[in-house]
């Protein structure tokens, strides 16, 4: 078969790591990729995955070169093209590609269309409401005594939520997002959440329209720095699975949250095929939904990909086909921690083009794979080039030996101002050492 991923990031390169090394796949390319997945090499023949110098919003080109190649299965990674419509614009064109489309995006793409959704199907999640219009929305929040979460509708590249801790606070949201404007034509509607309190987790769950199958557990690390402090991020670090949801508690979500989400599919005819990806808060009172997600996460695909032992593409086309009821997900039993290498100033602004030392010192060590995840090649050499740079991803016999080899790798490497937190699965450990 002949493959396309869509992105550049970890998440991207965890994808392709891992679809490389199906005996299906015969070449494969990433549009637009980044440098360390352009040194994957096909378990099949051992071709090297080719990256395409096309951005994956860039759904014209996309298609052009999807049709040109006459690509068997695409692979779409962020929200952006889902949202964007890539996959309605696939398959009206004949192709095949993996994803929900345009509708069923809706669920990361607004998040209002979710929350009433969530509302209409008894889906456990925080009293909120939606506002179009300052006052009220002012109203609902003093009634929350301000305590509460912000939230823009559409996407904001992650930034769209603020959490407010008083009325004041509240108002001056209200006023950023409804009234300024400041994430844009996102911010036309926003939802109102109380403030919830509890260990936030989330969820993975591989969908065909009919059958959701549940990812283990693992936990993000969201803020830049150690003990949760410093700015909100894309993720600075991941590990599976998180010893906070037991089996019984999973089994509970599954049935609260997943089975109530797939009939209000059925009953309103959306066809999700591809990942949902709820963030949960487990609270006193049980699990509650904070907001779903339409795609992997992306340092959580750096833990869950290097645990799963079935083939992926096999995966994926029974997702696209409606056949997951007959596949039993298999996971590896060790345990993954991933810690992300950072530009110095991330998620601010940082430099790029710092040359990276260590890498293959790194990727030597058993068990570790260093997912790129802004990186590039200049002049023979591999540069940073976002502000996330890399995966440092482990294997271990359980989460300890994980985190400790993770991090030995992790030490091998550097570049210029790059930082990482040194305490990714320290929760997880707590009293255990
Ligand atoms: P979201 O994009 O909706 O998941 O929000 C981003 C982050 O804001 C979440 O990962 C939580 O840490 C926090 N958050 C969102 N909603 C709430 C809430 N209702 N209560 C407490 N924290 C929240």
């Amino acid at each position: 078969m002949k493959l396309l991923v869509i992105g550049s990031g970890g998440r991207e390169h965890a994808l392709v790591w891992k679809l490389a090394q199906s005996p299906h796949v015969l070449r494969l390319w990433c549009a637009p990729g980044n440098a360390g997945i352009a040194q994957e090499r096909l378990a099949k023949g051992g071709g090297l995955v080719e990256c395409v110098n096309v951005g994956a919003e860039d759904l014209p080109k996309l298609l052009a070169f999807a049709l040109a190649e006459k690509i068997d299965l695409t692979v779409v990674g962020p929200d952006n093209p889902l949202a964007l419509g890539i996959v309605d614009l696939f398959q009206t064109n004949g192709l095949r590609i993996w994803g929900p489309n345009q509708r069923a995006a809706k669920f990361e793409s607004s998040k209002a269309f979710t929350q009433e959704f969530l509302e209409r199907y008894g889906i456990p999640t925080a009293r909120s409401a939606v506002f179009s219009e300052a006052s009220a929305a002012k109203a609902f929040a003093a009634s929350l005594a301000g305590r509460c979460a912000v939230k823009a509708d559409g996407l904001a590249l992650g930034k769209g939520v603020l959490i407010c801790s008083g009325p004041a606070e509240a108002d001056q949201a209200i006023e950023d997002i409804l009234v300024r404007k400041s994430f844009g034509p996102a911010g036309t509607h926003i939802v109102i959440q109380e403030f919830l309190e509890g260990t936030e987790i989330s969820l993975h769950a591989i969908c065909d329209g009919k059958t959701a199958k549940l990812f283990p557990t693992s936990q993000d690390h969201k803020r830049a720095l150690d003990g949760d402090q410093g700015p909100n991020t894309g993720g600075m670090g991941t590990y599976s699975p998180a010893p906070f949801l037991t089996g019984a508690a999973l089994a509970e979500a599954e049935r609260m949250i997943l089975r109530p989400w797939l009939e209000g599919c059925a009953a309103e005819g959306i066809d999700f095929h591809g990942i949902i990806y709820p963030g949960l808060m487990l609270t006193r009172s049980g699990p509650k939904v904070l907001e779903f997600n339409a795609r992997f996460g992306d340092p959580e695909t750096q833990v869950y990909l290097p645990r799963l032992e079935n083939d992926l593409v096999e995966l994926l086309e029974a997702s696209v086909d409606g056949s997951l009821d007959r596949i039993e997900l298999k996971w590896n039993p060790m345990s993954t921690v991933c810690v992300v290498l950072a530009s110095g100033g991330y998620p601010g602004s940082y430099a790029k083009g710092k040359s990276i030392q260590g890498l293959d010192a790194a990727a030597s060590m058993p068990n570790v794979k260093v997912f790129h995840a802004g990186t590039a090649r200049a002049g023979g050499q591999v540069v940073t080039n976002g502000g996330r740079v890399l995966g440092v991803t482990a294997l271990g016999k359980d989460l300890r030996a994980a985190r400790d080899l993770a991090y030995a790798a992790a030490e091998r490497i550097a570049f210029e101002g790059g930082f990482f937190r040194r305490d990714i699965a320290g929760k997880a450990l707590m009293g255990t050492e």
